[in-house]
């Protein structure tokens, strides 16, 4: 009980932004966020001191001069910039670092404002009500061309094939508490796919629906290369399936290299072959199905060492009924 009413206190909300050569969208950004945020706050749901702070990620254009700008103009707008450009990911992850030390809760989103910003409320009313992380989830991607809306929608079924948990359409739009940030900070990965740490945190959370909309200006800094690269990061950056399918044909192709070892013995045998052929045709496939055989094998090695090598914490206790009586 104790817990919720110091929930519902005035919360220090900050939007934390990566920005990539935005230099075409961040007037407007910025205006309709400080709408956004004065009403927040003019309603009590987040305190004063929130902040909407941007970073930029090493962009080559006006970004950080106009950053810089905003930041002298406007009172509820800060900014990070980053010695060079480090990619969307890690200059999300530096700017969620930083925020987690001055607020209690972090939304991030993208510069262009694909994401419907009036999401934020709902989000803010399920930290409220309990959740550590809300996810935004796109409804509806009408205003996508059907190749981003194939290859987008096609991305997220191959994910959870390959046993990546991840949410379904869900991009970085969400909000996160200031205490599942503290143990993001456990995650030492390097080859960052933020989306699929998130649930690895655990604790309750809860998801939003918006609609996508276009981008209003500038063009998207994800051309189909960067898409796919990501994707592949995803992949190999969460899971040791594919690890796993190498021994699975190894095991296959092994068997059947004994029924084909049958099989030309047999044929020999009869007296069907020509001499050299049944030792031709013994040794491709001995040779062939040990060796996928043992890639599997040290395939599997390399997967343990993939998992030890990324140190991830083992567990997260979300309460210790111990600590809480003694406060
Ligand atoms: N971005 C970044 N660094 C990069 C590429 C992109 O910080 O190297 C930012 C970009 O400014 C934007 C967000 O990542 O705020 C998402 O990019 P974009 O909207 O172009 O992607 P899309 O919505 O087309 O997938
Ligand atoms: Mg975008």
């Amino acid at each position: 009980m104790k817990k919720d009413v110091k929930k519902k206190k005035n919360i220090t909300l900050y939007v934390v932004i990566p920005c990539y050569n935005e230099e075409a969208v961040l007037s407007e950004t910025t205006k309709r966020l400080k709408e956004k945020l004065e009403k927040l706050i003019k309603q009590k749901v987040v305190s004063t001191d929130s902040r909407v702070m941007y970073v930029n990620d090493g962009s080559r254009d006006k970004t950080w001069e106009l950053i810089e700008k905003i930041h002298k103009e406007e009172q509820l707008f800060t900014g990070l910039c980053l010695s060079r450009n480090r990619g969307h990911q890690n200059a999300l992850l530096a700017g969620l670092m930083t925020a987690k030390n001055y607020a209690d809760v972090v939304i991030s989103m993208d510069a262009d404002l694909q994401d419907d910003i009036d999401a934020i409320d709902e989000m803010i009313e399920k930290y409220n009500t309990g959740s550590d992380i809300v996810y935004g989830v796109r409804s509806a991607r009408k205003e996508d061309t059907w190749f981003k809306r194939i290859t987008a929608e096609g991305f997220y079924k191959f994910m959870s094939k390959m046993g990546v948990d991840i949410v379904y359409n869900h991009a970085d739009y969400r909000l996160t508490s200031r205490r599942a940030l503290n143990y993001l900070e456990n995650y030492k990965e390097v080859n960052l796919f933020l989306r699929g740490m998130f649930p690895l945190i655990g604790f309750s959370s809860d998801v939003v629906y918006y609609e996508r909309k276009q981008r209003f200006a500038g063009e998207s800094k994800y051309p189909l290369k960067k898409m796919l690269s990501f994707a592949w990061d995803g992949i190999t950056s969460f899971s040791i399936r594919p690890i796993k399918l190498v021994l699975t044909l190894g095991v296959v192709i092994f068997f059947i290299s004994i029924l084909i070892l049958l099989y030309s013995f047999i044929v020999k045998l009869l007296g069907y072959t020509v001499p050299g052929w049944t030792f031709t045709i013994c040794s491709i496939w001995i040779v062939a199905g040990l060796e996928m055989l043992s890639l599997g094998i040290i395939g599997e090695y390399i997967g343990k060492i993939y998992n030890e090598v990324k140190a991830r914490p083992r567990y997260i206790i979300a309460r210790n009924l111990n600590e809480e009586e003694e406060k």
